[in-house]
């Protein structure tokens, strides 16, 4: 298993990793019985049983040990997988599923993200961390029970160099965070605003790739997500979360959520160094939600041009019509 980078794009690929087969008759392996104490890397709350559990992947597309083997083929980069895969297991109910949970233990999942992003961004070979959910057996997920994946690469995926190239553009032209001006325009605009909640905004992005695509962003500027603003109340965050998860389960299938926060400051060198200066003021973390309505996607073709069948604007309608405590 190693990283190869395409050299026109410059994104990573990993190759050669064998996917296991699913032993569908044995135990869950995030339920409690087979979840060891020992493994875990955080347990919330800390004290009493635990709501939250975060172990090692099973089957780990990185590996923590040893040092990246950083190499060349002629014109080309390779690399060892290293880095960090692990489950945060959201709740200990196998039938529960995060929409199901309350604003609290909603709340303490986001505290699980932003407390492993933080500790792995203390590993200066990590240049990324990043944390997704596949919810629902059309997206991919490895278990049906509820629960959330981050990785810790030493690479920056591709889609946040687009973005951080793009924020960083715009910051140096006008001067202003390109994700404050999307909120307060559509926070002017409304029409494609879902819901609120405190400092926080769900709304259906301007060029949603998929039908009710939905981000969920603080209005007030910050580039770590796992670095809240003093008094920033996560509570509200969680409650919104919360009730948009709902909205889209009356209208999706299934549903991939990613969390897109800064990289690691810790890194300065190579291809990020540019980044660095306004990283703070150029780029603003959030939620990207992508729902799943079709048994049979078409949004994404090999021309590598989405094709969304709805506007944002009827979706974010619909989706404020819906009953978010179905
Ligand atoms: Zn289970
Ligand atoms: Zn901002
Ligand atoms: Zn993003």
């Amino acid at each position: 298993m190693e990283l190869r980078k395409d050299p026109i794009t410059r994104s990573w690929v990993i190759v050669g990793h064998r996917e296991q087969a699913a032993a569908p008759a044995e135990a869950c392996p995030l339920c409690p019985a087979s979840v060891q104490p020992a493994k875990a890397l955080l347990r919330l709350p800390g004290e009493g049983p635990a709501q939250v559990t975060v172990i090692p992947h099973l089957d780990p597309l990185y590996r923590i040990e040893g040092d990246l083997g950083r190499g060349a083929e002629g014109i080309y980069d390779k690399m060892r997988a290293v880095g960090a895969h692990e489950i945060i297991v959201e709740t200990p109910d196998h039938a529960r599923q995060l929409s199901q949970l309350n604003d609290e233990e909603i709340e303490r999942v986001l505290h699980a993200y932003g407390a492993r992003i933080g500790d792995l961004k203390k590993d200066a070979r990590f240049k990324y961390v990043a944390v997704f959910k596949n919810s629902g057996p059309l997206s991919g997920e490895d278990w049906a029970h509820s629960h959330s994946q981050l990785t810790a690469t030493t690479f920056v995926p591709r889609r946040i160099l687009y973005e951080l190239r793009s924020a960083r553009e715009f910051y140096s032209q006008k001067d202003r965070c390109v994700f404050c001006d999307i909120v307060r325009q559509e926070m002017k605009q409304g029409a494609r605003v879902v819901d609120t909640q405190g400092d926080y905004v769900a709304f259906c992005p301007y060029a949603s790739r998929v039908p009710f695509e939905t981000w969920v962003m603080a209005r007030k500027h910050n580039h770590l997500f796992e670095a809240p603003r003093p008094g920033a109340n996560r509570r509200n965050l969680a409650a919104l979360l919360g009730r948009m998860l709902r909205r889209l389960q009356q209208v999706a299938v299934a549903y991939h959520m990613v969390v897109h926060t800064a990289p690691n400051v810790l890194q300065t060198k190579g291809e990020l160094s540019d980044y660095w200066r306004t990283i703070a003021e150029d780029y603003h973390w959030h939620i990207e939600i992508l729902p799943i309505v079709e048994t049979r996607s078409k949004s994404y073709s090999i021309k590598e041009v989405y094709f969304n069948t709805m506007l944002p604007e009827q979706a974010a309608d619909r989706l404020r019509r819906l009953d978010p405590n179905p």
